[in-house]
């Protein structure tokens, strides 16, 4: 396993296999766990070279988020990475990504940006999309994995490759999830033993949405009350939002079908928590 700090000697290597072999990108902020080793394992089915990126980008934490906090663990990270077979890791540092610049530029998606996690945090998918459009420009992936975990992102990243004409195949890979069911994130790490239980009925309320549309619940409103009654009730999590979209997209449905999803964001505490379930 190789592994680049600088993007020079990082293309070179690249270039020496872009002829005759398909290139992954799989972008994370490390503090990698079983849902980033999953996206790796998806990877290695799409391409011949897996590229793992780690970077905790500054531009998609907002002013009082946890960007100083957020966990980093690069030789664990290394660890992870070399026992799934990947072949190289970026680990760029900010002035590498966004240059010396007060004002690098930004990539903004209007509109999807500005719905659900764009409402709380503001600045959230231009960080995102900035950061992410400079790594498929450095690495010139075919094709690039995502985690449906943070759905919204993967639709807005989506949009970004239509509307750029990036030869990029996005791909897409399930919630690897807690014994308990709650959605693995870096972020669970903030939790105490006591949190991390309260944490697992937001899957609970997801999954049990889901069971009472099966029995033919497709009001919204219904399932969308069923599931905030849940959180509530049983937990002290803050709701941020709760909503139901059409499949494939992020436009809100009063009616659901099949394929429809549910997702969900809250706070417990300081610890933002976001998952979601498809129907
Ligand atoms: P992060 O390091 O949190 O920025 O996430 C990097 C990638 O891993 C994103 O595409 C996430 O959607 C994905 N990811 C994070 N948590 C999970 C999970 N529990 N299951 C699957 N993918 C995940």
């Amino acid at each position: 396993m190789d592994c680049f700090d600088c993007v020079l000697s990082l293309q070179e290597r690249l270039n020496s296999f872009r002829q005759n072999h398909k290139i992954a990108l799989v972008p994370t902020m490390g503090s990698l766990h079983q849902g980033h080793l999953s996206l790796i394992k998806e990877a290695k089915k799409h391409a011949d070279i897996v590229v793992v990126s780690i970077f905790v980008n500054p531009t998609q934490f907002g002013p009082s988020e946890d960007f100083d906090r957020y966990p980093r663990d690069l030789k664990q990270d290394l660890t992870y990475c070399e026992s799934e077979g990947v072949d190289i890791v970026f680990t760029p540092s900010t002035d590498v990504i966004y240059g010396q610049s007060l004002q690098p530029t930004e990539i903004y998606v209007p509109k999807l940006s500005t719905l659900y996690c764009g409402k709380t945090r503001t600045n959230f998918f231009k960080g995102v999309c900035s950061v992410v459009l400079r790594l498929f420009n450095i690495v010139q992936p075919t094709c690039a994995i995502f985690g449906e975990k943070d759905y919204q992102q993967f639709i807005i990243l989506s949009q970004l490759v239509t509307d750029l004409f990036l030869p990029i195949n996005m791909i897409s890979a399930p919630i690897i999830r807690e014994k308990n069911g709650l959605a693995m994130s870096s972020r669970n790490r903030y939790l105490s033993a006591n949190q991390h239980h309260e944490a697992s009925f937001i899957y609970q309320a997801l999954h049990s949405a889901k069971a009472l549309f099966l029995t033919g619940e497709f009001d919204s409103t219904v399932v969308i009350n069923f599931i905030t009654d849940i959180i509530k009730k049983q937990t002290s999590i803050t709701i941020d939002y709760c909503v139901c979209i059409k499949h494939n997209s992020l436009e809100e449905t009063a009616s659901l079908n099949q394929h429809d999803k549910i997702l969900f964001a809250g706070y417990l505490e300081q610890t933002r928590l976001i998952d979601n379930i498809t129907l």
